[in-house]
């Protein structure tokens, strides 16, 4: 098999941390049991679903019976955006979202717009923070929610969720936040943060994809959710089928260990991203996407004037593995909503590279990459001189 290109489209996803896969494996052959039997098996089962409940609500200083379990961040978004506007469209059908956010954000909120709630999509600055004021003006007395992300996917830029949830703490309205990149990467306090909904997913942060939950707030005030999935009941009503423990139990794990080693981790991605940045300021005419600090540490987006942006991923794939900034959804050759929000032209929009380095990018690998993009970029603004 040809050698694989260096890995660096980790806000896609990432691999699972081996120690992540020990502590999964005893789950499907030795503890298989369904946490739901009122036996011996399921006893052993249902209580390290416990435990990695206990965990993942400890890490975002929550409590265990406020972690809803889900397949992912997807299913967490629909359950809370939905589930929220199922429960409250008696006291109003306005929804606040942002307009960089995922589609597992935008797309559930235009299907509500379909049955008839009005939802309003904020824009944001050239940096890519959300407008404060215009947030503040769109609130009306009918909003029953906003949700705002904390770290966007394509340009890392986190949101200041602090003062959005002291504005909806005081407006008496929900606040849901989208979680998956953020999680295990920057410190998250649901109780000072003033969070209400939060979603989360174990693929973005070294644990198993099929596996998330939603935070759902217990206390001032107590969240109702009207369920998406009916069935046995499971997770407080909230989101029926049988619970799957070693994907639980992966989740907790890795999350344990993301909290564990941020500090030190995300200092050490700042240092290999400066390190990448620093190739590619040899460039003329290169435009970073997004606020310049206030961004995931692993995150650099940057569009480059004068190239073609699907030659100059064709160029870079025998070396690198990632992303372009636009839409990278297959049916789709629209240039990225997220740069387009930004202010960018359609043509660096599409010029441009998502970088997503991880737990196991090297500084070998960052040098190897940084030749590699400015040889590349290089050659092709050549040609087109031609
Ligand atoms: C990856 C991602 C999702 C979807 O998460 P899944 O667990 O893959 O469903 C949602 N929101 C954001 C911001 C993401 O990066």
């Amino acid at each position: 098999m040809a050698e694989l290109p260096i890995y660096l489209d980790c806000h896609a996803t990432t691999p699972v941390d081996p120690r992540v896969v020990d502590a999964m494996l005893p789950f499907f052959t030795d503890y298989f049991g369904n946490p739901s039997s009122l036996h011996g098996y399921g006893w052993q089962a249902d209580a390290a679903v416990k435990k990695s409940r206990e965990i993942i609500a400890q890490t975002i200083n929550a409590q265990p019976q406020e972690i809803v379990f889900t397949s992912g961040a997807t299913e967490a978004n629909n359950l809370a955006i939905k589930g929220v506007a199922e429960a409250y469209f008696n006291h109003g059908k306005h929804i606040i979202t942002v307009q960089t956010e995922h589609s597992a954000v935008l797309d559930p909120c235009r299907y509500l717009e379909s049955l008839g709630f009005e939802v309003t999509y904020l824009p944001v600055n050239a940096d890519g923070l959300v407008d404060f004021s215009a947030l503040e003006k769109a609130i009306r007395p009918e909003t029953i929610l906003v949700s705002v992300m904390v770290a966007n996917n394509e340009i890392g830029v986190l949101q200041p969720l602090q003062s959005i949830g002291e504005l909806c703490q005081d407006q008496g309205i929900l606040f849901h936040t989208d979680a998956a990149q953020a999680i295990g990467k920057v410190p998250l306090d649901v109780q000072a943060m003033n969070i209400h909904l939060m979603s989360m997913t174990a693929h973005k942060v070294y644990g198993p994809k099929g596996i998330g939950a939603l935070y759902v707030r217990r206390r001032q005030p107590r969240v109702n959710l009207v369920a998406q999935l009916h069935g046995g009941g499971h997770e407080r009503g909230m989101r029926s089928g049988t619970l799957y423990p070693p994907q639980i139990v992966g989740f907790a794990t890795a999350i344990e260990l993301a909290a564990a080693e941020m500090a030190a981790e995300g200092e050490r991605l700042c240092g290999l991203r400066s390190q990448l940045l620093q190739h590619l300021h040899q460039l003329p005419d290169i435009h970073i996407n997004g606020h310049p600090s206030q961004r995931l540490p692993g995150n650099l987006n940057v569009s480059f004037g004068g190239v073609d942006g699907q030659s100059l991923l064709l160029g870079l794939q025998p070396v690198v593995a990632l992303s372009s900034g636009s839409a990278c959804s297959a049916a789709s050759t629209a240039p990225s909503h997220v740069l387009k929000a930004l202010g960018r032209s359609d043509s660096l929009a599409y010029a441009s590279l998502r970088f997503g380095l991880g737990r196991f990018t090297t500084a070998a690998e960052i040098e190897r990459v940084g030749q590699a993009v400015v040889d590349t970029v290089n050659t092709l603004r050549g040609l087109k001189g031609v």
